[in-house]
């Protein structure tokens, strides 16, 4: 028997592959639904994301799984033709400026204009093209990393605010060779970050939208992972408690009953893994246990045609570290995906908590929406109630690759090769996002296939 521990998209993913390959497994899952952090609501025609709601489209794990599972006609595109996103500075909402790839300036004039960041900020940014690759590479922080090429102002007012909306964690904690690899390579090779996406951008091929989802939501994922796995998946809902080495593979406790297995997938948060590994190897579940993990909220809030008195504009807003109350971002829902609620209705996805702000966390849901309505009025003029809303915390939900956590993790492969029947999985290996964790798990399935 092969076990999966866990059921989000991991899990699920693992199971998917290994029944691709004629093998069977039992999925253990502690909550009594499947899905993890993805959680779809349906309401009054309205689709209710309270984890994620896409994935990034350049990493193509995610929609392969998609075609593998017969859902291509389901997925739709992020509307790119509104994707302008405001940060809140100054007591009002300023637009990204044009050309700009996350905190890279790539076009002269609406940086040139742009009120976002000062006069020697915006010649600092000009500048930045003479930039030259440091001798030593030696790893930085995302604020240090940002701080050289384009100054504080554009850590304040953009590296952190489009940072905490993934990672929900701060600039000076996160290591940029782990969240901007792709950067951290640009400055190697061009010295530059501006020269550096200039070129990339030459020789890229024309692309589609940055961000896809299915039309039903990315429950719909979690269902045909469900339903195709069929009879090879057997799932049992119970928190496994504990592991142990047995002959022949591993025992693992569940519900009080003791399952045999001669491979185990943990699909879990590095913390619980790390719970489960502590019997085997002291060392492993020490590192484990060195990845934290953040905490947030989304609180989602739908307003019928005419209730919502405000004009939503491109696809929502950040607020940058200093001036978050309640609210740290924000996405018109209705408005950056089809699909998501009926003609004329709104859907604003408030996004709450992270790094520093946990706190929110254990406030009741009436502070919270008390909280958030008055955030409301402060940021968008927003007055008047929502016809409803829906509240969802994620407890140590988003892991945060912070200085050290590449090393980090390569002592954990290392220390694993030890246990060639234990495998790991999740978004703590190679990356938070969904595509990320179902490559760990495909490759997980590939090293079970391997060897049986
Ligand atoms: C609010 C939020 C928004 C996000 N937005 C996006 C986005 O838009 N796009 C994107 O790509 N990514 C996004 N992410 C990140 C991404 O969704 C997650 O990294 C990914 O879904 C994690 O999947 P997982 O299966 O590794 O972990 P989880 O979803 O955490 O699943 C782990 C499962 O293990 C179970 N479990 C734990 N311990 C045990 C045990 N001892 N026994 C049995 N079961 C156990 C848990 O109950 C859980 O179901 C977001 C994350 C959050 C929290």
């Amino acid at each position: 028997m092969i076990a999966v521990v866990g059921g989000g998209i991991s899990g699920l993913s693992a199971a998917w592959y290994l029944s691709r390959a004629g093998l069977e497994c039992t999925l253990i899952e502690k909550q009594a639904r499947l899905g993890g952090v993805i959680e779809t609501g349906y309401q009054e025609g309205c689709v209710l994301e309270g984890g994620p709601d896409s994935f990034l489209a350049a990493k193509p794990e995610a929609l392969e799984l998609i075609r593998e599972l017969g859902l291509e006609d389901e997925v739709i595109s992020s509307n790119d033709s509104q994707r302008v996103t405001y940060i809140w500075k100054d007591r009002r909402m300023i637009p990204l400026p044009d050309g700009l790839m996350m905190m890279v300036p790539t076009r002269i004039a609406p940086m040139v204009t742009t009120p976002l960041v000062g006069w020697r900020t915006k010649i600092r940014m000009g500048l930045e093209y003479f930039h030259r690759a440091p001798a030593h590479a030696v790893e930085r922080s995302v604020a240090e990393f940002i701080g050289e090429h384009y100054g504080q102002e554009t850590v304040d007012f953009l590296a952190e605010p489009l940072l905490s909306g993934v990672y929900g964690g701060s600039p000076q904690a996160l290591s940029a060779d782990s969240v901007l690899t792709r950067f951290v390579e640009m400055e190697k090779k061009y010295g530059s970050l501006t020269r550096g996406v200039l070129a990339s951008r030459r020789n890229a091929s024309p692309g589609g939208a940055i961000f896809r989802s299915l039309k039903h939501g990315l429950g719909s994922l979690v269902e045909a992972l469900r339903r195709q796995t069929g009879d090879r998946m057997r799932v049992v809902h119970g928190e496994v408690e504990a592991l142990d080495p047995a002959a022949g593979g591993y025992r693992l406790r569940v519900n009080g009953e003791w399952l045999e297995a001669a491979h185990v997938v943990l699909a879990l948060p590095a913390y619980a893994s790390s719970r489960l590994l502590a019997p085997f190897d002291a060392e492993l579940a020490r590192l484990l246990a060195t990845v934290d993990y953040g905490s947030s909220m989304t609180v989602t809030l739908v307003y019928r045609p005419g209730h919502l008195d405000h004009e939503t504009r491109g696809f929502g807003f950040l607020v940058p570290r200093g001036d978050v109350r309640f609210i740290r971002a924000c996405t018109w829902a209705h408005r950056k995906f089809p699909h998501r609620a009926p003609e004329g209705w709104s859907i604003v996805r408030c996004f709450l908590g992270g790094k520093g702000h946990e706190a929110v966390l254990d406030l009741s849901d009436e502070a919270v929406l008390e909280g958030v309505a008055e955030d409301m009025v402060r940021l968008m003029g927003v007055r008047g109630a929502p016809d409803f809303h829906r509240i969802t915390r994620w407890r140590r939900g988003m892991a945060q690759y912070t200085l050290g956590h590449a090393h980090r993790v390569s002592q954990m492969r290392a220390r694993l090769a030890a246990f060639p029947n234990l495998h790991l999985a999740g978004n703590f290996l190679a990356g938070i996002g969904i595509p990320d964790c179902i490559q760990t798990a495909k490759a997980a399935a590939a090293r079970i296939r391997a060897a049986c």
